[in-house]
């Protein structure tokens, strides 16, 4: 329904000669291609199409100020209807951005949160609801359609939970957060990594100290995280480190470090075990070399981070017992190692 909505609209500024050359902008503008003529060749990969479009009906401004869908609604140069024109209303209500999910009910929908407006929705969806998990990062464009929410835009991005706190650094600091933005930011990440690696130097100590960006003084090291406003990396110290756990989860000091201690052995005993299959596999003893450690570790890590957050934090309060049975059940593919 939602498709063929936009769809329409998209024909028409397509193809109505008298928008041939604001199109032409669209694409100069989008792809970073400042002197695009017509005919030129743009590099498109797959997915450019739907994220194009997706910025052209809601992000693209015409030389009136408008966006299509708001000059579209206003127009209305194809003779809708007023309750066929009502879908474009409804649309113009709607939110991109980085979206945290707060609640999955499978095949039926998900709440989610922008932490930049803090606005909630809860969107109807099905395919979506069968890989989102609580406390994931989604980019998405949330709109209304017909009484309730959708995802409506061209694509929609489900993040690593591993570099949450990369992606809302990176992504919430923005002012102003569209499908461009987004795509340039990807087709970036490498230098944005390095920058930010640089940043850092300086500030990395050796062995495992670091000078704290939070209290300044030089301690042992204790998070990597990045500042929500600037996106710029901030090396946190162990002792400041502690003491934001302990806050946001309302505890003591001191049971925020039993609780750090926990995450650590939980995770270093995945690692032990799975090791231990690895040589039960090769029937050796231990392993040959860093590069092969390194190998095996790179798996074991991924499974790791394969599984979904609320799953590693229940890890967290049950016996060593009971998470070797567990553990036995994950799998960690060492088959052409
Ligand atoms: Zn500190």
């Amino acid at each position: 329904m939602k498709q063929r909505i936009i769809q329409r609209l998209l024909e028409y500024y397509l193809e109505t000669p008298a928008f041939r050359g604001e199109m032409l902008r669209a694409l100069s503008q989008f792809f970073n291609r400042p002197k695009l003529s017509a005919g030129d060749r743009l590099e498109i990969e797959d997915k450019d199409e739907g994220i194009f479009n997706e910025w052209l009906v809601f992000d693209f401004r015409l030389k009136n100020k408008k966006t299509l869908m708001e000059d579209f609604c206003q127009r209305n140069p194809c003779k809708l209807s007023d309750t066929e024109l009502q879908a474009y209303y409804d649309l113009q209500e709607n939110e991109y951005g980085l979206f945290e999910i707060l609640e999955v009910e499978s095949g039926k929908g998900l709440k989610v949160k922008s932490p930049k407006t803090g606005k909630e929705y809860e969107v109807k969806e099905f395919r979506g609801t069968l890989q989102a998990e609580v406390g994931g990062l989604l980019i998405a464009r949330v709109g209304k359609v017909g009484g309730h929410f959708e995802f409506v835009g061209g694509d929609c991005y489900k993040l690593p939970v591993e570099s949450k706190d990369f992606y809302l650094g990176k992504l919430a600091s923005k002012r102003e957060l569209n499908p461009k933005v987004v795509r340039d930011i990807f087709r970036k990440l490498e230098e944005i990594k390095k920058a930010d690696f640089e940043s850092l130097k300086g500030k990395l100590l050796d062995e495992g100290k670091c000078i704290c960006d939070l209290c300044g003084k030089k301690g042992k090291m204790g998070a990597l995280t990045y500042d929500k406003k600037t996106g710029e990396p901030i090396v946190i110290c162990y002792k400041c480190d502690l003491k934001i756990k302990a806050q946001r989860e309302g505890v003591t000091i001191n049971e925020a470090e039993k609780r750090r201690k926990r995450m650590f052995e939980v995770s270093n005993l995945f690692r032990d075990v799975k090791i231990e299959e690895y040589l039960d596999h090769k029937n050796k003893k231990e392993l040959d070399s860093i590069e092969e450690a390194n190998r095996v570790l790179k798996r074991i890590i991924d499974a790791w981070n394969r599984l979904s957050i609320k799953e590693r934090r229940d890890f967290d309060a049950m016996d060593n017992e009971e998470l070797l049975r567990i553990y036995k059940n994950i799998p960690v593919d060492f088959s052409d190692l």
